[in-house]
């Protein structure tokens, strides 16, 4: 995909409007617990720094109902930011009222000034165009560079773009980074390509799996997920996560992958347990002899070991959804070793949504992935094919 880059353009001594995603996590008391998408923003926000520009920044963060709220106030984002970036970063008082615009209008070479939170204004998550005119009317420049929303139109991420010509927007390098990667090895992917697709449902992921099954060479299937592929084929499941509705898409899926001669692996042995409850009584089981109260909430050793096995000879590795209820320490082993198991393997390694990229971490192999996409929700999108709302106005026409 051809997106237009910050370098394309020519922002210097100009005023820059950057959608930024500062949605982090916070503790019960409001301090940061973990500040890497404020710092993943920093590249980007230097760079027109660099360019002598004056820089509006903008982002989201929780969810509050609409209207001003503390809790809510990016006040901790910026302070965060001014020990970053050892700059003075201005909080405006709202997101869009007289006197943020007269601090936008006055803003000189190198300030920075931070906006409200977005979703103060209704108008942000209906991408209501009038708002989205008048922050447009805040700079000379739009940079997006908020992958983790880009698949939200809204006004800040989406309606923006469109009241600037393609001389004054672009993709920040993370945003950048993100798409280019992401593309790259779907399209262009070094064989043999092995997906790992795992979480809940599958309604959750089925487009993107029928996106995926047309371009792997292997797919491995786990997490609650697999139950209902195993119902598909005829297996007894329990009480473990099935979703009937599903059952013929699981199996239209078995079949598109052996007509396209895509190898499909499903667990063969499942940790199953007497109640979804980290203090459960819990056992190995064969997928022929799930007790039928049994849940199943992890892949088994012997599914780890197949899927090891797999994994061997993959030249890109793409995965998506934890193999089991690995928030849950006696569920979680499958999940940790496989995530070893890729993390030591040569091939390209792209971890794609927030739960897998926390497992990856708790697993303590986060250095030894070859990327960790920030969002979730947009991944998935990815990963289903589709142009994000975000990034549409930003490839080069
Ligand atoms: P998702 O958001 O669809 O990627 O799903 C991630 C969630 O799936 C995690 O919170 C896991 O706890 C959950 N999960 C994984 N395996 C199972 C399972 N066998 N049964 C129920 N939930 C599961």
């Amino acid at each position: 995909m051809n997106l237009i880059q910050l370098q394309d353009i020519d922002i210097k001594n100009k005023k820059v409007f950057i959608r930024c995603d500062f949605n982090v996590p916070v503790d019960q008391y409001g301090n940061i617990v973990d500040d890497r998408r404020i710092k993943s923003a920093l590249g980007t926000i230097n760079y027109c720094l660099d360019h002598d520009c004056s820089i509006v920044l903008a982002s989201h963060f929780g969810r509050p109902k609409g209207g001003y709220e503390q809790k809510f106030s990016l006040s901790p984002i910026a302070k965060r930011l001014h020990k970053l970036l050892s700059t003075e970063v201005i909080l405006a008082p709202n997101v869009i009222c007289d006197e943020t615009i007269a601090i936008a209008n006055k803003l000189q070479n190198g300030q920075i000034m931070l906006l409200e939170n977005m979703r103060f204004e209704t108008g942000e998550m209906t991408n209501d165009e009038k708002f989205s005119k008048t922050l447009s009317g805040l700079a000379d420049v739009f940079i997006n560079d908020a992958f983790g929303v880009s698949h939200r139109a809204h006004a800040s991420v989406a309606g923006i773009a469109r009241h600037f010509d393609h001389t004054c927007k672009a993709a920040g390098f993370l945003l950048s980074r993100e798409i280019e990667f992401f593309h790259h090895i779907v399209e262009q992917p070094k064989r043999p390509f092995v997906s790992i697709v795992g979480g809940s449902k599958v309604s959750g992921k089925l487009e993107a799996l029928h996106n995926l099954i047309k371009k792997v060479d292997k797919i491995i299937i786990g997490g609650g997920m697999a139950f209902t592929f195993l119902k598909a084929l005829g297996h007894e499941v329990g009480k473990s996560l099935v979703e009937l509705e599903l059952v013929e898409d699981a199996r239209d899926i078995i079949d598109e992958a052996r007509a396209l001669g895509v190898k499909l692996y499903l667990p063969v042995d499942v940790i199953v347990a007497d109640k979804f409850d980290s203090e459960a009584v819990a056992k190995n089981s064969t997928i022929q002899e799930i007790p039928r109260d049994w849940i199943g909430l992890d892949i088994g050793p012997a599914t780890t070991l197949l899927y090891s096995q797999v994994l061997k000879d993959a030249n890109t590795i793409l995965w998506n959804g934890p193999m089991g209820v690995y928030e849950m320490d006696k569920f979680s082993k499958g999940s940790y070793k496989l995530s070893h198991e890729v993390a030591r393997s040569f091939a390209t390694t792209v971890i794609g949504g927030g739960d897998t990229a926390d497992l990856v971490r708790r697993a303590g192999d986060e250095d030894d992935m070859t990327f960790i996409s920030t969002g979730g929700g947009a991944s998935l999108e990815l990963m289903e094919g589709k142009v994000l709302p975000g990034v549409e106005a930003l490839v080069k026409g």
